[in-house]
């Protein structure tokens, strides 16, 4: 194979939703009947020829390979196990006469259909983006579907675009995936690789031919030192792939990129691959001080992609010190090149969108396209000389200079508040204790209760939607939460619930609903980013040093129990995911930002306690993904992420009942720090994986309560009441029945109000029918 030179910059991903979420619209409607998959994939078309477009004005070059074709409809993860032909068993019957699956069976395999429950989901490294898990068994057969592949590349050919497929990598791939179900013990899918990465071979091939000069395979598993597979072997994988995918003679140039942390040991690994372009990420790593004389003598033949724009944050940071740090990769390679760390997938398209965003703020900023402007100016510095760039690199160490002293960002008395917290101020009574104290609650054994949200309907956005036109005043508004709110609540007493909630009507968001009424943050109108398929959030921004001006809950709490008898819980979200889903400063450790953010849900606490609500949930989903990949840096996070949650909760009374909530099931190496949270109830997900978490927190030693949802809320499947019992029959055969809640998976917002009413009347069915039997 001919070598390729690669571009001076790039990104090494774009985010794929649409400035105006516009692929989210069109799989939404594809999805409800009201275009056809014609029509979608035309306007997805449009989007990806706009992307180009716009990658190219911003300083990205049209014919190197510089633009990365980084477009998914659902999922990058989902796009390469159908393109290597892993279907699983259960979705055959999607595939077509070729073998491939159109683009009604690609959704169909995300979202589950009937019996067939989709594609389990979890968090893609430590980020808020959630992929879809592969299931790779011993019989699996890998074949080759690049159609989509090839056509996306011969459309950036067609609109004059010399593009760089992405694809995510074969071990990375493999590392992700789980056993299928019917895997003997002991198979891991790691065990495929020698049957994977022929395929890939043959994707790269079909790739030469058709013109393609680089190809990215993302393999961040390789940074990632929480994968449970050996090391040794993660590594041993990552130098058979590589040198069987090099070895081929027809084949693009290979870009390895490997985001969201150093590479550490699996750099000499890639290294020693024929490869020809390795992706560092510097913003989260840094490069091993002292290489050995093989690795420098092999990284000096490469191309060194210097991932020096953090694609994981909305900063524009300091630029200088980024150009700094590529410079400091050239003595290594003649070839560096400038890229964003990770993908831009993580932040939203353009500040510049931002018309109501204070223009001080603003400047502090940079999002997708003002990070693809960035690299394209150090990639400027790079090829031309510093001196080119001196003012781009002094209007951003001015824009952070006037960040450092703004008003706002350090506030005396809030950090007074946090310098003076004693021990005392991180514990409550001991649990038995509060045991004897709650049971004033008078809950039925297996009590039932939801995760909060109720289904946020087309009425409920639309008043807020009136709300912030001025078309609906804060009085008409605050009269319809508060009849949705009561109709919420009469619903779940017609149910027969134990613990009501008041539905959380009032909430655009669970972060930016406090973000909102927080000192410190401000909001965004267009900064969405993809969470999950067409989900998208909103995150807020925490420029500044955190504080409660007013209660923030209280109302709508209070008013919800004042229509029942029954218990209502308190909704807070925890100060951990407040965190992980706002882009935080950064500019102090993320532990200090959090006793900030603690210190203000203590004072709702108190306030809620006050107001006679005596359950009280305060959220962590995020508790986990927030975990560092690399496990030396663990401990020091679990030590200020556990410390937050209970400075938020540790003055609240014995008698108050804690809950907590966690949206995944992979207890793994968080169970001491879930169980160091000290709540009295901690809801989990497990309907997905039909609750194989029972085991594990069985095998924990676990002893508080503890509620593993029993229905996957993240489809619109209604489970049976049979289904249900079934999972909760397991549940109480590992888990005693006097710690056991009986909950959804997660919060019901995204689901519509029939499929809501069915499911919670066979959880109570299934519920009563388990009671009955103990
Ligand atoms: N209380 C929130 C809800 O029900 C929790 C959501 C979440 O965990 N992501 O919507
Ligand atoms: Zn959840």
């Amino acid at each position: 194979m001919t070598a390729h030179a690669f571009p001076t910059g790039t990104i090494l991903g774009y985010p794929r939703i649409g400035r105006r979420r516009e692929l989210k619209r069109a799989v939404e409607a594809f999805w409800a009947g009201t275009i056809d998959a014609d029509e979608l994939e035309a306007r997805a078309a449009a989007l990806r020829a706009a992307t180009r477009e716009r990658l190219a004005d911003l300083g990205l070059d049209r014919a190197t390979s510089a633009i990365p074709e980084s477009f998914s409809f659902y999922d990058q993860v989902l796009d390469a196990a159908i393109t290597v032909g892993a279907v699983p068993p259960r979705f055959a019957g999607l595939r077509d006469a070729g073998g491939g699956v159109d683009l009604a069976g690609y959704f169909t395999i995300a979202r589950g259909v009937g019996d067939s429950a989709p594609l389990e989901m979890t968090k893609w490294f430590d980020s808020n983006y959630h992929y879809l898990v592969p299931e790779i068994g011993p019989d699996t057969v890998f074949t080759l579907h690049a159609d989509r592949i090839l056509a996306e590349f011969a459309e950036a050919k067609a609109q004059g675009f010399l593009t760089r497929p992405v694809v995510v990598g074969p071990v990375t791939f493999l590392l992700l995936a789980k056993p299928a179900d019917d895997a003997p013990a002991g198979f891991g899918p790691l065990d495929r690789l020698g049957d994977l990465v022929p395929v890939y071979g043959q994707l790269l091939d079909r790739l030469a031919a058709a013109g393609a000069e680089w190809v990215q395979l993302d393999e961040p598993a390789l940074v990632s030192e929480s994968i449970d597979e050996p090391r040794d072997r993660v590594l041993e994988s990552a130098a058979t792939a590589y040198d069987a995918l090099g070895a081929a003679d027809a084949r693009p140039s290979i870009f390895v990129a490997a985001p969201y942390g150093a590479l550490d040991d699996a750099l000499p690994v890639l290294a020693a691959t024929p490869v020809e372009a390795i992706g560092l990420d510097l913003v989260r790593g840094t490069l091993a001080a002292q290489l050995d004389p093989v690795t420098e003598e092999s990284l000096a033949a490469k191309t060194l992609v210097a991932g020096v724009i953090d694609g994981h944050n909305v900063w524009r940071g300091d630029l200088a010190a980024a150009f700094a740090r590529v410079e400091a990769v050239q003595h290594l390679s003649g070839a560096v090149a400038v890229s964003t760390s990770t993908s831009l997938l993580h932040v939203p398209h353009d500040v510049d969108a931002e018309t109501s965003l204070d223009a001080r703020l603003g400047s502090w900023l940079a999002f997708a396209d003002q990070k693809v402007a960035q690299v394209a100016t150090l990639a400027r510095g790079l090829g031309e000389g510093r001196e080119t760039i001196e003012t781009a690199l002094d209007e951003a160490s001015a824009a952070l200079a006037d960040r450092t002293s703004a008003p706002g960002v350090r506030v005396p008395a809030v950090r007074d508040r946090v310098t003076a917290l004693a021990d005392r101020d991180f514990a409550r009574a001991v649990y038995d204790e509060r045991v004897a104290a709650q049971q004033s609650l008078d809950l039925p054994e297996l009590p039932t209760t939801t995760i909060g949200s109720f289904p946020q309907t087309g009425d409920i956005r639309r008043a807020r939607a009136r709300l912030v036109k001025g078309e609906l005043d804060a009085d008409g508004y605050r009269q319809l939460m508060r009849a949705e709110i009561e109709r919420v609540v009469r619903l779940q007493e017609e149910i027969g619930l134990d613990v009501l909630v008041h539905g959380e009507p009032e909430r655009n968001d669970m972060v930016q609903y406090f973000a909102e009424l927080l000192d410190g943050f401000s909001v965004t109108e267009h900064g969405w980013v993809q969470s999950y398929g067409s989900r998208c959030t909103r995150p807020s921004i925490l420029w500044g040093d955190v504080s409660r001006p007013a209660p923030m809950t209280v109302e709508w709490s209070s008013y919800a129990q004042s229509l029942t008898e029954k218990p209502v819980k308190g909704m807070l979200t925890g100060p951990v995911t407040i965190l992980a889903w706002s882009f935080v400063r950064d500019d102090q450790p993320l532990g200090d930002t959090a006793r900030q953010v603690a210190l203000a849900l203590r004072d709702e606490i108190a306030d809620l306690e006050r107001a006679g609500i005596r359950v009280i949930q305060v959220d962590e989903p995020a508790l986990r993904e927030l975990l560092p990949l690399k496990l030396a840096e663990q401990p020091a996070y679990l030590d200020w992420s556990v410390g937050a949650f209970r400075l938020a909760t540790g003055g609240a009374a014995s008698a108050t009942q804690v809950h907590t909530h966690l949206c995944y099931s992979e207890f793994g190496v968080v169970i001491d720090a879930i169980k160091n949270l000290d709540a009295d109830v901690t809801s989990i997900e497990a309907a997905r994986s039909r609750m194989e978490v029972v085991d594990d927190i069985a095998a924990s030693g676990f002893a508080h309560g503890i509620g593993p949802g029993v229905y996957d809320i993240h489809s619109p499947r209604v489970p049976s009441a049979v289904e249900v019992q079934a999972l909760l029959e397991r549940a109480v055969a590992e888990i005693p029945a006097s710690r056991l809640w009986v909950n959804p998976d997660c919060g019901l917002k995204t689901r519509g109000y029939d499929e809501t009413v069915a499911s919670l009347e066979h959880i109570l069915e299934a519920a009563r029918a388990v009671r009955a039997e103990l």
